[in-house]
């Protein structure tokens, strides 16, 4: 039993490890508007925030793409050991695996939402088994050298799932920054009658009226393809308007995300026991 067990977490572990093919593929990093930054892989997306008083990291992928991150932000010529916080988008290994590492590497501090520490301090098989140095609460500030995050409770696709806003300073213009944490009901997924997690559709519906709420000019998330990180990439090497800054494109995949979301749900109540495909 327990040799299966852990053949089956080693598999699990693997096909997580790989993802697609854009999860550890070399992406360039630039400055998306004011101090913030993408220092992520092709599809797993890192940011760095940059203040007088060291930098903040949201997400850490996996260890194999630390040295990838770090390349990024030097290149920036912003330096990795100035590393201060470390955030994650939720407690998934293409988010968090390495953020045990990143703080050993440079002494930063993580700051995880509550339901999410569990998992992020868990050691188990892709767990990042890493010490929390600040527990998170819908709504809570991170701030440091003069810039604010807030944390956003937005739940379903894991327990503490958080979507980060901040402003930005763009010229004379200030920006709402949206960093969305994941409305995704992943493969395997039970919405109806799920005992480990017996409130998760109900965590989905508020999840869609907070991101709903939230005032949106740069449309960003954990992974590149919720906003077309390569497309906006290219448009934005050709010049002009930053298409970051893409309010209708976030209404557009809110919305589209709460219909796919509802239509599964839908389908479940329809078969109990069900597991989203
Ligand atoms: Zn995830």
């Amino acid at each position: 039993m327990r040799r299966a067990l852990l053949f089956f977490f080693t598999c699990a572990a693997t096909v997580l490890a790989q993802g697609n093919s854009d999860w550890h593929r070399e992406f360039p990093s630039f400055k998306i508007a004011g101090n913030l930054y993408y220092v992520g892989t092709a599809d797993l997306a890192v940011y760095l925030i940059t203040t007088p008083q060291g930098n903040i990291l949201i997400n850490s992928d996996f260890e194999q793409d630390v040295p990838l991150i770090r390349k990024s932000i030097e290149q920036l010529g912003f330096k990795y050991g100035d590393t201060k916080v470390i955030l994650i988008s939720h407690a998934h290994g293409d988010h968090d695996a390495a953020t045990g590492l990143i703080k050993k590497e440079t002494g930063a501090k993580l700051m995880v939402m509550d339901a999410d520490v569990p998992e992020e301090e868990s050691t188990a098989p892709g767990r990042p088994g890493a010490h929390v140095d600040r527990i998170l609460h819908d709504h809570d500030t991170v701030e440091l050298g003069g810039s604010k995050l807030v944390a956003h409770l937005t739940p379903g696709h894991t327990k503490g799932c958080t979507t980060w806003t901040m402003q930005v300073s763009d010229g004379a213009r200030t920006l709402n920054v949206v960093i969305v944490g994941s409305p995704n009901v992943n493969p395997g997924y039970i919405l109806v009658g799920n005992k480990n997690y017996p409130g998760i559709a109900d965590d989905y519906v508020k999840t869609f009226v907070v991101l709903k709420s939230l005032p949106c000019d740069v449309f960003l998330g954990a992974h590149g393809a919720y906003f077309g990180l390569k497309a906006k990439h290219e448009t934005m090497k050709a010049g002009g308007a930053n298409p970051f800054i893409d309010p209708d494109g976030y209404k557009a995949y809110i919305a589209e995300r709460d219909d796919t979301f509802r239509k599964e749900w839908a389908r479940q109540k329809q078969n109990p026991g069900s597991a989203a495909p």
